[in-house]
């Protein structure tokens, strides 16, 4: 188990593992190795999750993947953070994010989807848990449209988070190629149906997330382009406006970068020296 330390690249959720004296790695799909993703997760079973239920999950809702990852989409739990960050640090931070995992995934399952609705979810602490199978396309309470509906700008209304989704064209397969990454939290401003003050993510959450983001793009050969966030393809406020402005600024989508954005950029293109070799590895 030594050499799992080796492929940790965020230093923020090293530090977390180590002081909870717990190393695990998520398990990738399509054969995939930890160093292939070189971002460490806490897996499943340490933040006890429960058993999946595909067999009481609503249609649509936990499906394998019969088409390859096309985009990473960004979103937030809406938890009130009141619950999740302030007075706490080390452990019991932890222990407060794994217990706002294992209350979503209870509400999710409730919902019919099956499972935690997410792939990834990262806690305010930096963290990054495991959460459902990557192999299976993500669960949703919104119709994500096709990629002919929302990418066009005029169809595009991210201020308002109205996105005429319903009978234009969405899909129930729409949602197939997408990787979903969580961040425990609420980021809507007061204008978004929120009494508390806008909230942003933490630093070290924001640091997880450009490292895993920029992680699974070369996992899975994809670009910067292809990060998307929620509201930008379903009729949804997420993931509220204080990470959306982090994500694409003022420019807004299509083209915006905000300071998350540019870090992946950055990332990204630092390691297009390495691409050639990612691209020879397989996962199918
Ligand atoms: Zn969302």
């Amino acid at each position: 188990m030594a050499s799992r330390n080796t492929t940790l690249k965020l230093a923020t959720c090293m530090v977390m593992l180590s002081a909870a004296g717990w190393a695990g790695c998520v398990a990738l799909p399509n054969g995939g190795t930890e160093s292939d993703l070189r971002v460490s997760a806490v897996s499943r079973k340490s933040w006890q999750a429960q058993e999946a239920k595909p067999r009481g999950a609503d249609p649509g809702q936990y499906v394998f993947r019969k088409e390859p990852v096309r985009y990473v989409t960004i979103h937030h739990t809406e938890s009130d953070p009141r619950n999740l960050i302030g007075q706490k640090t080390g452990d019991e931070q932890l222990r407060a994010e794994e217990a706002s995992l294992r209350a979503v995934q209870r509400f999710h399952i409730e919902q019919g989807y099956g499972d935690i609705a997410y792939h990834f979810l990262i806690g305010p602490s930096g963290t990054l848990y495991e959460g459902r199978n990557v192999g299976v396309t993500p669960a949703s309470g919104t119709v994500y449209a096709t990629e002919s509906v929302w990418k066009p700008r005029e169809n595009h209304f991210p201020d308002s988070g109205q996105l005429a989704v319903e009978g234009n064209g969405a899909k129930p397969g729409a949602v197939e190629g997408h990787l979903t990454i969580c961040l425990l939290g609420d980021f809507r401003s007061s204008g978004e149906g929120k009494e508390t003050p806008e909230y942003s993510p933490t630093t070290a959450a924001q640091e997880t997330l450009v490292n895993t983001v920029a992680r699974l793009l070369h996992v899975y050969h994809l670009t910067p382009d292809d990060v998307l966030v929620h509201r930008e393809v379903a009729n949804t406020s997420c993931p509220g406006e204080g990470l959306y402005r982090l994500v694409r600024g003022e420019q807004r989508y299509p083209g915006g970068s905000g300071s998350l954005m540019k870090e992946v950029w950055r990332q990204y293109s630092a390691e297009s020296s390495n691409r050639s070799q990612w691209s020879n590895e397989a996962l199918p």
